[in-house]
Order: structure tokens, then sequence, then C-alpha cells
């Protein structure tokens, strides 16, 4: 293990630094590691930020997003990166498997592993680490090294800031979720204040839809929810075919699920959905239910207590009514 003023020193020196988060990247998991990237190389340091597989429009447009290497497109390249590297941050994942192939890589690496992350249980393969799983997201936490351990909140500029607030923003499901408390809203405050410019963030983000991805979500709601009252639990389910046939692409299914959360009395919503190779399930819920603990029991999968992922072999159907299944283990939590 490392400590602050051993970082410290290493960072008072140009370095090279590769900076990585979890595969299909979402929000924060880009946020985090652009604002962070935008903050160090604002110290000469030579940073790239490598993504194990590709990420939506949306997410595409942040300042420092033409310098992201994608693993799976650049895989010689990235390894070099990673062999080469001094220090590697690991931000909004803590398990190895959760960046693909490049967990081998990254696991072999010599370099000076720092984790950045809210998730729980980490796996032990890092040097030092800001973890904490109250966090409402990844972003808070890289606000927090760069403020509070580097003590460089004048180096938060607009980049920065515009960054970490898109992971905030899209982790707290916009300042919705009950772990967006006021000192999340410091922070955010404290980002407007050095240049992000929220509704412009919020209009990149949420409004920058295709024409394709409205129309699929029209789909979604009206031929492929199942609403089962009984547990309080609601199921999308998404064939292959319909992907193909509205031209979704990764990262676009993002969100789904949580409509379902909006129909009165429903506390657990299920997003399964047939990708090419195996069925994958996001699963969302309110208060006390811990869709991690199914995801991580039976889908081989985990996250945050109220929003979890997970995968599973089989049909569309089968895992469908393996959820099914699942649900009177978890009916008096559901309906009280
Ligand atoms: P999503 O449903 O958006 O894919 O994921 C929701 C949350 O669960 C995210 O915090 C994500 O990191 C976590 N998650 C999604 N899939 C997996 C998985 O296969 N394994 C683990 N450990 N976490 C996952
Ligand atoms: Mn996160």
């Amino acid at each position: 293990m490392l400590d602050i003023d051993r970082l410290t020193e290493l960072l008072a020196l140009p370095q090279k630094i590769v900076i990585t988060t979890h595969h299909k990247p979402d929000g924060d998991a880009m946020g985090s590691s652009l604002g962070l990237y935008n903050y160090l190389i604002q110290q000469g340091h030579y940073v790239k930020v490598i993504a194990p597989t590709d990420y939506p429009g949306y997410l595409s447009w942040m300042p420092g997003n033409d310098e992201v290497i994608v693993y799976t497109d650049h895989l010689a390249e990235a390894a070099a990166l990673i062999e080469e590297a001094k220090i590697i941050f690991c931000l909004d994942f803590n398990a190895l498997s959760r960046i693909n192939e490049m967990g081998g890589l990254v696991g072999k690496s010599n370099a000076v592993k720092v984790l950045i992350d809210h998730h729980l249980e980490p796996e032990d393969f890092f040097d030092y680490s800001c973890w904490d799983t109250k966090a409402c997201a990844t972003a808070q936490l890289v606000y927090k090294f760069i403020v509070n351990e580097l003590n460089h909140k004048e180096l938060v500029n607009k980049d920065v800031a515009t960054c970490l607030y898109v992971g905030i923003m899209t982790d707290s499901a916009s300042f919705c979720l009950p772990n967006t408390t006021a000192e999340v809203h410091r922070i955010t405050a404290d980002l407007i204040d050095a240049g992000a410019v929220n509704w412009q963030i919020y209009d990149q983000v949420y409004n920058n839809s295709p024409e394709n991805r409205l129309r699929f979500l029209g789909l979604c709601l009206s031929e492929r929810l199942e609403v089962l009252y009984e547990y309080n639990t609601a199921i999308f389910a998404v064939t292959k075919q319909d992907l193909e046939k509205y031209g979704i692409q990764t990262g676009e299914t993002e969100g789904i699920v949580n409509y379902a959360l909006s129909i009165a009395g429903i506390k657990m919503a299920a997003f399964i959905i047939e990708r090419s190779d195996k069925i994958k399930l996001s699963l969302r819920s309110k208060g006390d239910i811990p869709v991690n603990d199914i995801c991580k029991k039976y889908f081989n999968g985990g996250g945050h207590r109220n929003a979890s992922g997970g995968t599973s072999e089989g049909s569309l159907q089968q895992v469908v009514n393996q959820f099914k299944l699942i649900l009177p283990e978890y009916k008096k939590l559901l309906i009280q």
C-alpha cells in the first residue's frame, strides 16, 4: 500500500499515466475518467484514457474525448501504454474482470495502481484507494481526491468540472437517488462555479438521442413491458431482433429500465436484453430491495443495492422465467 505523501511525490514529476474504467462505460465511467484526465494533463503528465469497449454518442463530446483509446480498436497500442505506465488509475470498477481482457494486462503491470470507486467489495489489486460506497458517483470521489487529498482545487477548471458534472448527474439519476446528499450538491455547486454549464450538459447527455432510440423506447413501453403487481415488479424483455430492427447501439438502452419504476407502486424493474452472445440484465429498485444480491447470486454480476447488472446463459424466455422464479424469495421486501 502507498500513502498519499508518496503518491503526491510521484505526481510531482511528469509521469506516464493510464486511466481506465469498466467496459461499456456509462456517464460516470467516462465523466470521472475524463475529469481526472483534464486535471492530470495540466501538470505535464502524459495521460491516456483507455476504455475497454466503445460508448455511445451522448458521452462522446466531453473535453478530452478525442484522446480516448478504445481497447478493442487499438489492442497493441493499449497494451504498450499499460506496460509502460508508471501509474494506472482504475475508475468506477473494482474487479479486474470488469475491464475484460485488459484485466490481465493491468493485473501484471508494475505500475502503481490507484483505485477510485464506489462499488461494493473491491478486489485487492491496487496500491492506493479512494473508495466509498456511499458516494453517489466515482466522479464525486475524483473531485474529493483532487481537492481534499491533492489540494488542487484551483486546477478544477471548466473541462474538469464539465466531465465530473456528467458523472455525478448520470450516476445520481439527475440528483434523484437517495445518495444525492447535501455534500453532493455542494460539490455540484463548486463544479458550476468552476465553469460547468449544468443545463447545457443535461441537454448534451439526455436530449441527444437518435430518432431510432425514441422509437425503440416506444416499443419497449408499449410491447415489451410486463408488470407483475403481485411482486411490485416490472420486466422489460427485449429480443436481438428488436435491437437490430431499431439499429440500437451499445449504451442506447441505458435508462429505459427506470421508466418501469415510474409506475405507482413498482419497486423493482428489470431490463432483460438478448445480446449476441448472452442475456444481459439491468436491475433497478427502490428502498431496501437489494438488486445487487440478486445479480450476484443468480446472474454473475453485482453493482449497487438499487442499480445492478449481470448476465446469464440460455434463451431470453428462460432468463425471464428464471427471474420470475426468484421473486417469491424477495416478496416480503417487495410488497411491504
Ligand atoms: P447497468 O444495469 O447499467 O449495466 O449496471 C448498473 C450497475 O451495476 C453499475 O454500477 C455497474 O457497474 C454494475 N454492473 C453491471 N453489470 C455488472 C456485472 O456484470 N458485474 C458487476 N460486478 N457489476 C455490474
Ligand atoms: Mn459509478
